[in-house]
C-alpha cells in the first residue's frame, strides 16, 4: 500500500530503523499499552469504526486512557473468548462483566461498578402489557442463547403463564420482529432497549427483571494499577455530575444517573422484584397446595369409589339427557355390563319399554320440578321376565346458577321385603287353610260396612256359621280330612254369594258371613238374611267326598242384624255367636236370629263385665285352696281357685264369672291378680313341712289356673317372672294349669313359652282333660307334668262304662308319656277305689276337702 502511493527515500528508512527501538522504549515507559477486550454489545461496548472501543464502556475507557496517558489496544473478541483471553493474560481489561463468585476467583474486581443494568420487556404499541400476567399467550422475542431468556422463562413458568418464544440472532433482530408484529414483545437489557426502542417504534413496559451491576475487570496477571486507575476515575466521575462520564451515559441513552440507578427506579425495581418474589413464592405455594389437594382428592375419590362399590344399592348419576354419567358396581351387576360401558347409555338400553318409560317419567319430574323423589320402581331387564322392585331416591344436582345438570339416584332392591310384606299382610288378614279373610279382616270390614250403613240408612247382617259335630270328623277321619272338609265348605259357600258379601273363617269350624247393603226396613233385611242362610243350608246338604267317602255335614247358624243395637263389630259378632248357640241348643242344623231374650243375656253379660272391672280395682277377688292327695292320703298338691267376695252378693263362685270374662281382655288383669295372690301365699307355705311328708318326704306344688287369654298375652312370661321375684315364691313349687283349648292355636309358640317358664322350674298340668279338643300329637310335644281327668268322667264312673274306658285310656296315655295323672271331683270312696283300680293314684275332690280359705287349708294340711 505504501509502495503504491509513494517511494520512501532510503535515508528516511535508515533513520526510522535506527530510531524505532528508542521510540518503542519511550512509548512503553511513558505511554503503556493497555489491551481492552471489545465484544459487540452496543450501546455498552462495541468496536468503533476507528478500531477503538466505543459505546458507554468504550468511551469510559478511552477517557481513562486519555487521562492516564495509556495507549488503548482494542482486542476484538466474542464474549466467552474475551473472558478466556483475559484469564490467559492476553487482555488486560474487560468491561461489562457482572460479579459472580466464580469470576471473582479468576479476575480482579474493584468496588465501583461501572454501570447498573437490568433487563426489560419492550412491546409493540398495539400490545397492552402492564404486568407479567398480561404475557399469557403472547409471542416473546429473545436473543438466542441469552441468560435473560432462561431467567424469564423460569419466571413465567412460576406464574403458570404460557408464552410463545420467538428466537432471534441479535437484539436488533428481536426488536425488528416486534416492530413487524411477528412477535408481541421482546426482551433486552435496558441500555440496548432504551437506545433502540424508539427507532423500532417499540415501547418499554413496567416489567423489569434481573438487575445487575457491571464492572470493568482485569486479569490476575495484568498490572493492578490499571484497574485501580479505572476504579479511581470512575469514583471521581460518579461523584461529579458535571463529569464527562455523565455526558457519555446520556449520549448512549443510558438511564443511569451520576449516582447509579435513579433512586425512584431502585425502589420501583426493588418493589417489583419483591412483588415478583412474593408472587413467585405464592405461585410455588399454590402449586404445592394444588398438588397436595389433587392427591387428597384422588385418594378421597378412591375411598369414595370403594365405599360406593361396596354398598348393596345401585348408585348412579344421570345427565339431563337421561344418559348415565356415573354408575357404581351394583348398577353394572344389575345390567350385566362393565360400569364404563354403562356410562353414556340410557335406560332403554337395559330395561324393557315399560320400565324405561316409568323411570323416564320419574327422572323428568326430578329435572323439571327440582324435587327429591322417592318412588318404587318395578324394573324388568331386557330379555328377562323377572321383576325386581326398587325403592329409588332421586335428587337433582344443581350448578352454581341453580340449574339442574344431573340427578343422583340410589335404588335399593326391595323385592324380598315387598314379597315378605305381602305375605305378612296375607297371613295377618287371611286364613291360611281356606284363604278366606280371618277374624281381623272380618272385623275391619264390619267396621267399614256398619259405618256406611249408619250413613246410608241401609241395613246389614252377620251370619255366624258353626259346623255341627266337626270334632267327630277330626277324631274319626283325622285332621287332614277335617282340613279338607273346611276347604271344600269354604269354596262351596263362597260360590253361592254376592260380590258385596264377605265370608270369613274365624276359628276351627266357625265361618262368618257379612251381608252388607240389605234393605233399610229391618224385617225385609231380616228376610234377605234368612233366605241367604237357607241357601247356605242347602249347600251344606250336599255331601263332600272325604277320604273317598261322601260325608254330609250340617251347620248351626245365628243371625244378628246391624240394627240389633250392637255398637261395635265385636258386639255384633257376639250377638251372632249367641244366636248360633241358640241354634245349637235347638238341636243343631238350625237357623236362629238374635232376639230379645238373648239381648237380655247380652246386657247381663255387659253388666257383669262392668262389675268385674270395678271388682278388680277394689281387690274383691280372693283365693280358696283345695288339696290334692295320693293313694296314701298324703298331700301331693294344692289347687288355688278364685272366689269373688262381692259386696252385695257375698262369695261368688268362679263358674258365674270366669266363663263370661274368659275371652275378654279383663281376664289378663284378673289373672295377674290371681297369680300374685297365689304366689304370695305359696311364699308363706313353701317352707312349712307337711305332716305326712316327714316319712317319706313328698313334694307338693301349688296349682294355679291360667286362662288362654292370659297365657297368650305377649308379656305373660315376664309377668310370671316378675311376680316370682316380687313374692319370692319358689318356682319349683308352682304348677300352672292350662286347658286344652289354649293349645289349639299356635302350638309352637305355646311350647316356646312353656319352655321358658319350665326353665325356671315351673311345671304344667292339663286341666279338664278329655272334654276339649285333645290331640295326641300335641300332647307328645308339650312339656307337661300332669294330666287332670275331668270330673265329668269321675262323676258317673260307677254307672258309665264309657267313662271307665276313657279314664283307663287317659291313665294309659299318661303312663306312656310318663306324665302324672290326677282325677278331679272325687266325691266318694267308691270313686277313689275305682280310680285306683284303673291306675289313677292322685285325687282331688270333696271326699278329702272342699276348696277352703288359706288359713283353713294350712290348719288341716300343713304344719
Ligand atoms: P277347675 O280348674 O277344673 O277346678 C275344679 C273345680 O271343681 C272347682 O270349681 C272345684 O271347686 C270343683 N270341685 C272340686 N272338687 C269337686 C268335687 O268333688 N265335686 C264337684 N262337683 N266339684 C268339685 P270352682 O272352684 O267352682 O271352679 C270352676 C272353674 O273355674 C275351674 O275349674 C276353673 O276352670 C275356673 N277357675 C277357678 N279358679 C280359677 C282361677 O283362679 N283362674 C282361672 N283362670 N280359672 C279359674
Ligand atoms: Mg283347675
Ligand atoms: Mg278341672
Amino acid at each position: 500500500m505504501l509502495r503504491g502511493r509513494t517511494r520512501i527515500p532510503w535515508w528516511v528508512l535508515v533513520c526510522w530503523l535506527a530510531l524505532a527501538p528508542a521510540m518503542a522504549w519511550a512509548q512503553s515507559v511513558g505511554s503503556p499499552v493497555v489491551r481492552v477486550g471489545v465484544y459487540d454489545n452496543p450501546p455498552k461496548i462495541f468496536m468503533g469504526s476507528d478500531q477503538q472501543p466505543t459505546g458507554i464502556f468504550g468511551d469510559l475507557l478511552r477517557e481513562v486512557a486519555r487521562q492516564e496517558g495509556w495507549t488503548l489496544q482494542a482486542v476484538r473478541c466474542e464474549w466467552q473468548d474475551c473472558l478466556d483471553q483475559l484469564q490467559a493474560g492476553r487482555i488486560d481489561l474487560m468491561p461489562d462483566v457482572a460479579r459472580t463468585p466464580e469470576r471473582e476467583t479468576l479476575f480482579r474486581f474493584l468496588p465501583t461498578p461501572a454501570l447498573h443494568s437490568w433487563s426489560q420487556v419492550y412491546r409493540h404499541p398495539s400490545q397492552q402489557v402492564e404486568s407479567i400476567l398480561d404475557l399469557q399467550g403472547k409471542r416473546v422475542a429473545y436473543l438466542q442463547g441469552s441468560v435473560q431468556q432462561a431467567f424469564f422463562a423460569n419466571l413465567l413458568e412460576n406464574f403458570n403463564i404460557q408464552a410463545a418464544w420467538v428466537a432471534a440472532d441479535s437484539l436488533d433482530q428481536s426488536f425488528a420482529l416486534v416492530e413487524h408484529q411477528q412477535a408481541d414483545v421482546a426482551l433486552a437489557n435496558v441500555h440496548y432497549g432504551d437506545w433502540k426502542a424508539t427507532s423500532h417504534s417499540l415501547l418499554g413496559t413496567p416489567i423489569m427483571f434481573q438487575p445487575v451491576a457491571l464492572h470493568v475487570v482485569s486479569g490476575l496477571q495484568s498490572n493492578p494499577a490499571w484497574l485501580q486507575a479505572v476504579d479511581r476515575r470512575l469514583a471521581q466521575w460518579k461523584a461529579d455530575p458535571t463529569s464527562s462520564h455523565h455526558g457519555t451515559l446520556r449520549r448512549w441513552g443510558s438511564p443511569e444517573t451520576p449516582h447509579g440507578v435513579p433512586p425512584h427506579m431502585v425502589w420501583v425495581m426493588l418493589a417489583g422484584v419483591g412483588v415478583l418474589a412474593l408472587l413467585a413464592l405464592t405461585v410455588a405455594w399454590l402449586r404445592r397446595e394444588v398438588a397436595r389437594k389433587t392427591r387428597d382428592i384422588r385418594a378421597s375419590e378412591a375411598r369414595l369409589n370403594t365405599i360406593l362399590d361396596s354398598v348393596d344399592a345401585a348408585i348412579y348419576i344421570k345427565g339431563t339427557d337421561f344418559r348415565y354419567r356415573y354408575v357404581n358396581r351394583k348398577v353394572a351387576q344389575i345390567f350385566g355390563t362393565p360400569a364404563d360401558q354403562v356410562v353414556g347409555k340410557r335406560d332403554e338400553d337395559f330395561f324393557d319399554r315399560r320400565t324405561a318409560d316409568h323411570i323416564h317419567q320419574n327422572d323428568s319430574r326430578v329435572f323439571n320440578e327440582k324435587i327429591r323423589l322417592t318412588a318404587e320402581e318395578v324394573n324388568r331387564n331386557l330379555g328377562n321376565d323377572t321383576e325386581q322392585v326398587y325403592l329409588s331416591v332421586k335428587l337433582p344436582l344443581l350448578d352454581a346458577s341453580g340449574q339442574v345438570y344431573a340427578l343422583c339416584g340410589i335404588s335399593t332392591d326391595v323385592t324380598e321385603q315387598r314379597q315378605a310384606t305381602e305375605e305378612i299382610h296375607r297371613l295377618a288378614y287371611f286364613d291360611p287353610l281356606t284363604q278366606l279373610p280371618n277374624r281381623r279382616a272380618l272385623l275391619d270390614r264390619m267396621a267399614r260396612e256398619m259405618a256406611l250403613a249408619q250413613r246410608t240408612g241401609r241395613n246389614g247382617a252377620l251370619v255366624f256359621i258353626d259346623l255341627d259335630h266337626f270334632k267327630e270328623v277330626n277324631d274319626l277321619l283325622g285332621h287332614a280330612a277335617g282340613d279338607e272338609l273346611l276347604r271344600s265348605i269354604a269354596i262351596r259357600l263362597s260360590s253361592s254369594l254376592r260380590n258385596t258379601d264377605t265370608l270369613a273363617r274365624i276359628g276351627g269350624d266357625e265361618f262368618v258371613l257379612l251381608l252388607a247393603d240389605l234393605d233399610s226396613d229391618r224385617d225385609l233385611a231380616a228376610d234377605q238374611a234368612l233366605s241367604t242362610a237357607r241357601k247356605l243350608k242347602v249347600c251344606f246338604g250336599q255331601p263332600v267326598p272325604l277320604a273317598e267317602r261322601p260325608y254330609t255335614v250340617t251347620a248351626s247358624m245365628g243371625i244378628a242384624m246391624f240394627t240389633d243395637a250392637a255398637e261395635t263389630p265385636e258386639n255384633l259378632l257376639r250377638w251372632a255367636d249367641m244366636a248360633m248357640y241358640a241354634a245349637k241348643d235347638g238341636g243343631r242344623n238350625e237357623i236362629r236370629f238374635f232376639n230379645a231374650e238373648m239381648q237380655t243375656r247380652a246386657e247381663a253379660h255387659a253388666d257383669l263385665l262392668q262389675d268385674v272391672r270395678r271388682a278388680i280395682q277394689h281387690h274383691e277377688f280372693i283365693l280358696h285352696y283345695q288339696p290334692q292327695l295320693d293313694t296314701d292320703g298324703r298331700l301331693c298338691g294344692i289347687e288355688a281357685l278364685v272366689r269373688w267376695q262381692h259386696p252385695d252378693k257375698g262369695l261368688v263362685q268362679p263358674g258365674t264369672f270366669i266363663p263370661v270374662i274368659e275371652n275378654t281382655d279383663l281376664m289378663v288383669p284378673l289373672g295377674q291378680d290371681i297369680l300374685r295372690l297365689a304366689c304370695a301365699q305359696l311364699a308363706q307355705w313353701q317352707h312349712l313341712p307337711t305332716p305326712q311328708t316327714l316319712q317319706p318326704p313328698s313334694h307338693w306344688r301349688l296349682a294355679i289356673n291360667i286362662s288362654a287369654k292370659q297365657f297368650h298375652h305377649v308379656h305373660f312370661v315376664e309377668h310370671v317372672k316378675h311376680v316370682i321375684d316380687q313374692t319370692r315364691a319358689d318356682p319349683h313349687r308352682i304348677e300352672l294349669e292350662l286347658t286344652e283349648s289354649l293349645l289349639l292355636n299356635n302350638v309352637d309358640h305355646v311350647i316356646e313359652k312353656m319352655g321358658q317358664l319350665q326353665a325356671l322350674g315351673i311345671a304344667f298340668s292339663l286341666d279338664d282333660f278329655g272334654t276339649g279338643y285333645s290331640s295326641l300329637s300335641y300332647l307328645k310335644r308339650l312339656p307337661l307334668y300332669k294330666i287332670k281327668i275331668d270330673q265329668s268322667f269321675v262323676r258317673d264312673l260307677d254307672s258309665n262304662t264309657n267313662s271307665q274306658a276313657i279314664v283307663r285310656t287317659i291313665v294309659a296315655l299318661s303312663d306312656s308319656l310318663e306324665l302324672k295323672v290326677i282325677a278331679e271331683g272325687v266325691e266318694n270312696s267308691a270313686q277313689k277305689a275305682q280310680l285306683l283300680q284303673l291306675g289313677c293314684h292322685q285325687y282331688q275332690g270333696y271326699l278329702f276337702s272342699r276348696p277352703v280359705a288359706a288359713a283353713e287349708l294350712q290348719a288341716g294340711w300343713l304344719v
